[in-house]
């Protein structure tokens, strides 16, 4: 009943241990072996439950285990949705800190603030980005992101992007994604709307629920 059962990396573990933490929680017991596993995830679980490391921690072994093909800038490897500028702030802040021991770069996009540091950050290599729909789509539409590479997807928070009115912008961003990829989908409650969007997204997904 500990990190290194899952199967982490070590790098990952060290990070792990130097957070603080000793044993994971429910929702990281169940999540981290299916997400390393390549399959499609269903997660119902709520703030505050540990789903924020649930996921940041299998994608980022993925990525560091996969080898790495040279990436051209702007082209990431995993891309995670959140519905708030908050939320993704902090999604990119444990990514930093879980992934401090990986040679793996990651970057955060939000609206409200000034597209241009944006547009130069993405040229250089980043393999997560965390970002919130529109402002995505925004650097989409510039040409400054390019989503063919993403081999990993992340919805946080789902249910909330759907309240927010995001689904047209997550339609869209869908569509622009290669066919053949992992998709991750968190989420604390589950409308029609949530179960109609995870039968179109996820394939034979495990599902997890705490
Ligand atoms: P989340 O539900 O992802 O927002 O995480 C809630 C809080 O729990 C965050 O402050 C994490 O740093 C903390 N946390 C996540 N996993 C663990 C763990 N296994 N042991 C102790 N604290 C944790």
């Amino acid at each position: 009943n500990d990190f290194a059962s899952l199967g982490l990396a070590e790098p990952l573990l060290r990070a792990i241990s130097e957070a603080g933490y000793t044993t994971p929680t429910p929702i990281q017991a169940q999540a981290i072996p299916q997400v390393l596993g390549g399959g499609d995830l269903l997660a119902a679980a709520q703030t505050g439950t540990g789903k924020t490391a649930g996921f940041t921690l299998p994608v980022l072994h993925r990525l560091a285990a996969e080898h790495v093909h040279p990436r051209t800038a702007g082209r990431p490897r995993c891309l995670i949705l959140t519905p708030t500028r908050e939320l993704a702030a902090q999604v990119e802040e444990s990514v930093q800190t879980y992934g401090k021991h990986l040679p793996l770069t990651s970057m955060v996009m939000f609206g409200g603030v000034g597209i241009n540091p944006q547009i130069a950050a993405l040229k250089k290599r980043v393999d997560i980005l965390v970002a919130t729909p529109g402002r995505l789509l925004d650097h989409v539409g510039q040409k400054t992101l390019d989503l063919s590479g993403v081999d990993i997807l992340v919805l946080d928070e789902a249910d909330r992007m759907l309240d927010m009115g995001f689904i047209r912008d997550i339609r869209k961003i869908l569509a622009l994604l290669p066919k053949k990829r992992q998709n991750l989908l968190f989420s604390a409650t589950f409308s029609d709307e949530i179960r109609e969007l995870a039968n179109g997204l996820l394939h034979n997904p495990g599902c997890v629920e705490v």
